[in-house]
């Protein structure tokens, strides 16, 4: 059965994306079966994933609307190695639509408990707000795993985020727990950033990965080729790190 995991952060521009699909990449090169599901309506880690957006016929709004499974509507990202359920700006919409339906916040646990069996990972590309897409997301999963930046707020930012967890646990899905923190877009030489690194783990333990992901352009430069970055240039600094970070996965996932 596929372990599934939430990809938040409720800031946008901290890596989210970019870390759900350098992670599926790397789990799928270590032979490991994966599907991203985009949660976002900018649809960035559809295209990402090599899948253009606007020419997806269904998405996973058609799945939390219940008009397809994801068995259906998934799409294969065959450079990528992995299947993307993918999302377009459609999905703006379903905020709104799904104010109105039964079990809301459990739509997409529905259609994943269906198509867990086909998969060892299941990895949700989160939108940055803590919104009712979020809330689908979080009620899906076994855990978070927080991309964040070694920057001065970004402590605080957490305490929304963690906030959210626990009561998303409490309430909805006792099974939630906090993954890890992703150290990403670590740059070594500012100081500020070593100093947040050693604070965040005074604060997290264990529960920061052991894998720092380092500013690194070739990141950067790979969706624009429809392509992770791991499968863009694999002997970047960066594409190594995402694949330590996806055996780290498979490591930590074992004492779940
Ligand atoms: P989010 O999904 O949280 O909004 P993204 O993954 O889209 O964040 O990342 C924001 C921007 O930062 C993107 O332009 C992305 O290419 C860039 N980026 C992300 N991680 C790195 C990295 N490790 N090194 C360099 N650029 C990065
Ligand atoms: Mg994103």
């Amino acid at each position: 059965m596929a372990k599934i995991f939430c990809v938040a952060n409720q800031k946008g521009g901290v890596g989210k994306t970019t870390t759900t699909v350098n992670l599926a990449a790397g789990l799928a090169q270590i032979g490991q079966r994966v599907l991203v599901i985009d949660l976002d309506p900018q649809g960035n880690a559809t295209m990402g994933s090599g899948i253009d957006k606007r020419k997806l016929e269904l998405t996973v709004y058609d799945v939390l609307l219940e008009s397809a499974s994801i068995a259906e509507a998934k799409a294969r990202g065959e450079k990528a190695g992995y299947d993307v359920l993918g999302a377009n700006r459609e999905l703006a919409g379903a905020e709104v639509e799904l104010v109105e339906l039964e079990r809301r916040e459990k739509r997409l646990k529905t259609a994943i408990a269906e198509a867990a069996k086909d998969y060892d990972f299941v990895l949700i590309d989160c939108p940055p707000s803590l919104s009712m897409l979020t809330l689908n997301g979080l009620c899906s999963a076994h855990g978070v795993v927080v991309p964040m930046q070694c920057e001065y707020f970004a402590l605080e930012g957490l305490t929304d985020l963690v906030n959210t967890i626990k009561q998303v646990h409490a309430n909805l899905n006792p099974d939630l727990q906090i993954i890890g923190l992703l150290r990403v877009m670590f740059d070594p030489r500012i100081t500020l950033q070593s100093q947040v690194s050693e604070q965040l783990k005074g604060h997290f333990g264990d529960k920061v990965f052991d894998t720092v992901i380092p500013r690194n352009v070739r990141l950067a430069e790979a969706p624009s080729y429809g392509l992770p970055g791991v499968v863009f240039d694999p002997a970047s600094k960066g594409a190594q790190a995402f694949v330590d970070f996806a055996r780290e996965m498979v490591e930590r996932i074992k004492t779940m």
